[in-house]
């Protein structure tokens, strides 16, 4: 029987070419997009065969777009056997926040607490799979143990003591600390919140399921439609700097068949793990396990960031 993923912002950059590289190791493929045509259209492009995929409308900043979803991937009959936690918004030039349909600040309402609902509930469905995974994306700039996590600006990921959380995160609250807005650190707090989510999934569910949580860093897609809200300026260099400099950049193809990899292959079956391929590429290059940030590995911050996002998305 075909096995079936489901990956969020499939439209797009990692996620299109992980739905690709699925799609050609013989999967079927939920293509959990917002945008349906676009969808359509990209999954064209790219060469995918007709049977191998389908799409299926997911906003992940509207927690009831999280709940229709579920609904119809459930009458679609499909047992799941991979969820792929990779859409995500970058807004770093924002100069005022942006909200959610629920009154949440945008990033950590996108990449964190829609993906967390979707988790939950489909925890239920992955459980009916023999070869269940779920794999979030997480990043290197939310890893100050990692050189590309040290830079300082706009500031280094720091959830605080979840002051947004315990205050209920609408306005006036933008921030997971309950700090000054700012945009570019609220992506890295959001992927920190991947991370942390992760690893307390694996902590409640790991050996009562027989579900492989991880998480990844595919490398530094530096054309991605990631950057769209960036500079044009940062847009031309970051790439050239990537190829030419630190030797981060990574192809889509490339990016998209090493989550395919966490989602399906044989060597990533170990739960509660965050792979990397590390920064520098060179050809051929096998993935390791990499450290987690001090704050990914801080159980009690784990354990309270799923309390307070359980409230936040009406699961408490
Ligand atoms: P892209 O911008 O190319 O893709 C992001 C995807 O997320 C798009 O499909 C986009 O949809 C979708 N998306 C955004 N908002 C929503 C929403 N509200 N509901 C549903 N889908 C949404 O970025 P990348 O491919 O670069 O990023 C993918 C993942 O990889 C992210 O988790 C990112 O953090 C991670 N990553 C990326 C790196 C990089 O260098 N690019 C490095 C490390 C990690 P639409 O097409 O409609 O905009």
């Amino acid at each position: 029987q075909q096995s079936t993923a489901i990956v969020t912002g499939a439209s797009s950059g990692v996620g299109l070419y992980a739905a690709k590289a699925l799609a050609d190791r013989g999967w079927h493929v939920v293509m959990a997009c917002r945008n349906l045509p676009k969808t359509e259209k990209v999954a064209k492009e790219v060469g995918m065969a007709a049977g191998n995929y389908s799409i299926m409308k997911l906003d992940l900043a509207s927690l009831g777009s999280v709940h229709n979803f579920v609904n119809e991937f459930r009458a679609s009959g499909k047992t799941l056997d991979s969820l792929v936690c990779n859409a995500a918004v970058y807004l770093p030039l924002l100069k005022e926040p942006k909200r959610s349909e629920d009154g949440y600040e945008l990033s950590m309402a996108t990449n964190h607490l829609g993906h967390f609902l979707l988790c939950n509930l489909m925890l239920q469905d992955l459980k009916k799979s023999s070869h269940p995974r779920l794999v979030i994306l997480g990043t290197v700039t939310a890893n100050p143990k990692e050189l590309g996590g040290k830079i300082p600006f706009p500031a280094p990921p720091d959830l605080g003591n979840l002051e947004g959380f315990e205050q209920g995160f609408k306005a006036p609250v933008t921030m997971a600390n309950g700090k000054k807005f700012k945009p570019g650190k609220a992506y890295k707090d959001s992927k920190l919140c991947n991370v942390l989510t992760m690893r307390e999934l694996h902590r409640r569910y790991g050996d009562s399921t027989n579900i492989v949580f991880s998480s990844l860093y595919p490398g530094c897609v530096a054309e991605t439609e990631l950057f769209r809200n960036h500079y044009s300026a940062f847009r031309t260099i970051f790439p050239w700097f990537q190829k030419n400099i630190t030797k981060g950049y990574v192809t889509e193809t490339v990016a998209g068949d090493r989550v395919a990899a966490v989602a399906a292959d044989r060597g990533y079956e170990q739960s509660g793990y965050y792979w990397s391929w590390g920064n520098r590429q060179q050809e051929g290059r096998k993935s390791f396990v990499q450290e987690m940030s001090n704050e990914a590995l801080d159980d009690v911050k784990a354990r309270r960031l799923w309390e307070l996002s359980e409230k936040l998305v009406g699961l408490a």
